[in-house]
């Protein structure tokens, strides 16, 4: 069989891994969209480089449109295979891909009036509403743990990954002739002890392993010592500065542990008394899944519940979906934090927020995840930069950007490598490949694999493809 790499190879964007078993079957491990360089990401989107009327599977590991958002592409372009995932997964794919086909929608209107003014061709979004309503009828869900025939030549069973709500690690028994290969695909890697998630559970045994290798040379803060950094900000700019936090935040995953956070400060009686606002429709639907997969939470938030039963909802914190209560916030003169999306700047609500915000020297922007170096996210944290384009205008940047890198979803290397050798016997696996994550983290990555007794390891590039 052949395993070709065609997206989040030498970067952190568009997972998308094609199997082509030796029978034809042919199995696409996530599926997902390039993000992070605006409209640039546009052609990289749309040449695949596999035909989706031949895709017979999309096997899921979560619903992070950067491994999802092209689900309703290939579906556009004649895919009527299943999707496999676990059920929350399916859910939170149902609202985020939505949401997607949304921010395309105004994305590509604002980019066709430029290219309108400059007499150039317009462009489509890759899908609309429609085509997202339409291929949620290929969803095939799948609890963890459970052994899954996908075909005759093929399991897979999904195992508990801890990077968001229904995220799995996909480990596939693909029969060959008379022998059996086992190949573990990652997908992303949770935190060893998050906030919220319960911690990545060790998963079967393989011979091939594709992981994931986001933080490979970094190292995060303890849970604890995260909560106390956010509170000093928190101090800082509305108690002393009297200013507003704004913080960009994936609406699914990081905006929901933040929130928790938040919560248990609340309920100790440290958060001064100002007003948290989650400015996301997007985050309120997702908190609504939340809620409802709670068994899926770790015991600290199972325990706070007893006494708490919404552990994601405190007195001074508020939901926004409506756009004008959004835009109210701007002339609202009291400091308060804001939480909106998207994380990396590069569209949604929170756009709006720094853009309104970056001049004002008592206000700070606070990054608490991950921003692919092209997009505004990690420009803005330049400190040689003093000026910043947003929306096309230049602004001075007197606000204060700070990061938190706690609250990542994804673990650090050491956290990486603890999961994979409880799990594994690393001297029976016969190929590591290294996928997702920029190229010096991934060879940093791959040295501390080595040191850990990994052998055959490789890093493979966009395209490559691989006969095991
Ligand atoms: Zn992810």
């Amino acid at each position: 069989m052949t395993i070709q790499f065609l997206g989040a190879a030498g970067e952190v964007t568009g997972s998308k891994h094609l199997i082509t078993t030796a029978k034809g079957k042919r199995i696409l491990l996530d599926c997902g969209m390039f993000q992070g360089k605006g409209m640039e990401t546009d052609a990289d989107n749309r040449n695949l480089g596999f035909e989706p009327k031949d895709i017979d599977y999309v096997i899921l590991t979560h619903a992070h449109i950067d491994h999802s958002g092209l689900i309703p592409y290939i579906y556009k372009l004649g895919f009527r295979g299943d999707v496999i995932c676990t059920p929350a997964t399916r859910d939170l794919c149902a609202i985020m891909l939505q949401d997607t086909a949304f921010i395309q929608a105004q994305d590509v209107r604002w980019y066709n009036k430029k290219m309108d003014r400059q007499h150039k061709p317009k462009i489509q979004p890759l899908y609309d509403i429609n085509h997202v309503e339409r291929c949620m009828h290929l969803f095939v869900t799948v609890g963890y743990d459970r052994k899954f025939r996908v075909c005759d030549e093929v399991m897979l069973t999904f195992t508990n990954s801890g990077h968001m709500l229904g995220s799995a690690v996909a480990s596939l028994e693909i029969k060959e002739g008379g022998e059996t290969k086992r190949i573990a695909y990652t997908g992303d890697l949770g935190r060893l002890h998050s906030h919220i998630l319960c911690s990545p559970v060790p998963f079967p045994q393989c011979d091939y392993l594709i992981c994931e290798s986001t933080y490979g040379d970094r190292l995060h803060e303890d849970r604890l010592v995260t909560e106390e950094q956010l509170l000093g900000v928190v101090e800082d700019t509305c108690v002393y500065k009297k200013g507003k936090l704004i913080i960009p935040s994936f609406s699914v995953g990081r905006t929901q542990e933040i929130v928790y956070v938040l919560n248990q400060l609340y309920n100790d009686g440290r958060l001064p008394h100002i007003p948290v606002f989650v400015d996301s429709p997007l985050s309120v639907n997702a908190t609504h899944i939340f809620r409802m997969y709670t068994d899926a939470l770790n015991d600290e938030v199972q325990d706070t519940m007893r006494f708490d039963p919404d552990p994601f909802g405190f007195n001074t914190l508020k939901y926004i979906t409506d756009i004008k209560e959004s835009k109210a916030l701007n002339n609202d003169p009291r400091p308060c934090i804001i939480i909106s999306a998207s994380g990396m700047l590069e569209a949604g609500r929170v756009k709006h927020h720094v853009a309104n915000h970056i001049s004002d020297p008592s206000c700070t922007i606070l990054i608490v995840g991950y921003c692919t170096p092209e997009s505004l996210g990690a420009r803005i944290q330049d400190p040689n930069k003093k000026w910043i384009s947003i929306f096309g205008f230049d602004r001075k940047i007197k606000a204060q950007v700070t990061k938190i890198e706690g609250f990542s979803g994804h673990g650090d290397y050491t956290e990486m490598i603890d999961y994979l050798t409880r799990s594994l016997d690393v001297t029976k696996l016969k190929h590591t490949f290294i996928v997702h994550g920029e190229s010096a983290a991934q060879q940093t990555y791959k040295d501390h694999l080595y040191e850990a007794g990994f052998r055959d390891i490789s890093i493979p590039q966009k395209g490559e493809s691989v006969i095991i």
